[in-house]
């Protein structure tokens, strides 16, 4: 809408006063009240006055009158006559931006009033043509009045486009080309599916579809992709036209661009580019997203195109984590740093820390998320986990870990009435392999009895090292009886495994004590100091052999 941006004027202080007089549009800056604060060349041009003749005088001697304390001008402005200082007047359009910066050279303490940005366009030349001299401009936008209206349209700052019944472009102003980096050659022979998203683009046919069946205009905010590829939220607000004979003939519109008008929300914008975590607009009715920074983009991997006009809804791995933070938004509260999953574009899933509030932005009702991808240490988080559950020498379970998934299973096998046993391990003469190998050989001896029995052993017994050489195994579901078959091939298998030492390969034995679970009041720990009876025994009577305890042992 404005023809420069407050940023720009902003960070280029010095280039800015030549910025400001060379421009070809007349342009003031203006209190609440109207009064000028400054203003550039062509404006005192147009409006007849001295250079610095401005400043001072009221906007409303000129006829201009400010449209009051919105954000930002409403609708785009009609045309209107300013009143020249000689009292002759000359049709223009005047464009109001808020302007929250400090004028050029005044000091920021002066400027604590609502300043407002006015960008006056010449568009006289045009408008003697189309009507007699005090005729209001306006009116219907007839086939034979196409010339004059495309001449209207250039001289707009404000982009401004005209759709046939169809939906193709007719007409759009060097304004829309400059905004959407669409050349109007190109945009002529196109539909709204060229500048958005289908979503969106389904969105604006919708309202067309209204227009034409009634009259009046519609104003709502949507989401176009701008010449720059970024995402931008833009006013429009449309009408429709007849033709001759009275049918509908199409629809005219005009964009207006809230960010360009907004030097705090450009910023805003940047600084959201930059931030490392990932950040959606989404529109509470519909829970579409009306905006992504490019690290959402990343995380979820798809092109914000794609993104913007997506439901949020689709991006949640776990429907009982979406109704989680669902119930807390409808309960009017937000979210903050809810551990949630999400899925990517490929269907991969990676945590996150959500966080959500609810906002109202300009005038819609939407919800603000921010995205941390938490993947990283959350799988730092459970290998931390594994540490502690997991006997480092053999990667199988610690002994307190063990206990504890032993001790689940045997309250199992009590509620369900089924049986369950246990064996106890214990290498035979192990102290000899140290003495004759070396610890590290001992070591590496150990790892292969634990991968051994691994290997043998069901998917649902658990193996645990009790310490030493000495492992334990819980069966769930297994006898005693049952539970020998797998012990002596355990047993077997652990006798036949050739140990690689520097000194040559060798082989180990082991003794295997083996005791079930018997009656409801039994536990684990005096199924294993049964099982060590049974192993004892088996020691005893030679080694490399299993013993099935027996009351008496
Ligand atoms: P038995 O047949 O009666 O079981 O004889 P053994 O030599 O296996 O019995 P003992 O319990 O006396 O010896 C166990 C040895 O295991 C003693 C200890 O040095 C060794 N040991 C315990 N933990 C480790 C370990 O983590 N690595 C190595 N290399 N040796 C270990
Ligand atoms: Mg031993
Ligand atoms: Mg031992």
């Amino acid at each position: 809408m404005a023809m420069i941006s407050g940023r720009g004027l902003h960070d280029e202080r010095d280039a800015a006063p030549s910025l400001f007089d060379r421009l070809p549009v007349g342009v003031c800056i203006v209190t609440a009240s109207g009064i000028i604060l400054q203003a550039n060349p062509a404006l005192h041009d147009l409006l007849g006055c001295e250079q610095g003749g401005l400043p001072g005088r009221s906007c409303r001697e000129f006829g201009f009158d400010l449209q009051g304390a919105g954000e930002a001008a409403e609708d785009p402005t009609p045309a209107c006559r300013a009143v020249r200082n000689d009292g002759s007047t000359r049709w223009v359009t005047v464009d109001e931006a808020p302007w929250t910066l400090a004028p050029l050279d005044m000091d920021a303490e002066s400027a604590t009033d609502r300043l407002r940005l006015l960008t006056v366009t010449d568009v006289d030349s045009v408008f003697r043509q189309a009507r007699p001299a005090g005729e209001s401009a306006g009116g219907s936008a007839a086939q034979d009045e196409m010339p004059v209206v495309d001449a209207l349209l250039e001289a707009s700052p404000v982009p401004l486009f005209v759709k046939d019944a169809a939906g193709q472009y007719i007409a759009v102003n060097h304004a829309f080309a400059r905004l959407t980096g669409i050349s109007r050659d190109e945009m002529l022979q196109r539909t709204t599916f060229a500048l958005t998203s289908p979503n969106i683009a389904e969105e604006h046919v919708g309202h067309d579809r209204d227009l034409l069946e009634r009259d009046g205009s519609v104003h709502y905010e949507a989401p176009i992709c701008t010449a720059e590829g970024a995402m931008r939220m833009v006013n429009l607000t449309k009408a429709a036209f007849r033709d001759g004979s009275g049918k509908p003939a199409g629809i005219v519109g005009a964009i207006h661009e809230l960010t360009e008008s907004r030097p705090h929300e450009e910023r805003l914008e940047a600084i959201l580019e930059q931030s490392p975590i990932g950040v959606s607009v989404s529109r509470r009715d519909d829970g579409r997203i009306i905006f992504v920074n490019t690290r959402f983009a990343e995380l979820i991997g798809l092109s914000r195109e794609k993104l913007i006009g997506s439901r949020a809804r689709d991006y949640y791995l776990d429907s009982h984590q979406r109704l989680r933070v669902l119930e807390r938004l409808r309960g009017g509260g937000g979210v903050t740093n809810m551990e949630v999953q999400f899925k990517r574009a490929d269907g991969s899933p990676f945590w996150t820390l959500f966080t959500v509030n609810q906002a109202v932005i300009q005038g819609m009702p939407v919800n603000l998320a921010w995205i941390y991808d938490y993947t990283e240490r959350r799988s730092m988080e459970e290998a931390l986990r594994d540490m502690a559950s997991r006997d480092p020498l053999t990667g199988i379970y610690n002994r307190r870990f063990f206990m504890d998934m032993a001790r689940a299973q045997v309250a199992r096998a009590h509620r369900f009435h089924e049986p369950l046993s246990i064996f106890v391990l214990d290498v035979d003469h192990f102290k000899r392999i140290n003495d004759t190998f070396g610890h590290a050989t001992g070591d590496d001896a150990l790892r292969m009895v634990a991968a051994g029995c691994q290997a043998i052993l069901r998917e649902y017994d658990v193996l645990g090292r009790l310490g030493g050489e000495e492992f334990v195994v819980v069966l769930p579901g297994a006898t005693a009886e049952e539970s020998r078959v797998v012990a002596e091939r355990v047993r077997r298998h652990l006798a036949r495994m050739p140990i690689e030492a520097p000194e040559g390969t060798f082989r180990l034995t082991a003794s295997i004590g083996i005791a079930g679970l018997e009656g409801a009041t039994d536990t684990l720990e005096r199924a294993i100091h049964r099982a060590d009876l049974a192993l004892y025994r088996a020691k005893h009577l030679g080694r490399n052999r299993v013993v099935v305890f027996e009351p008496g042992m």
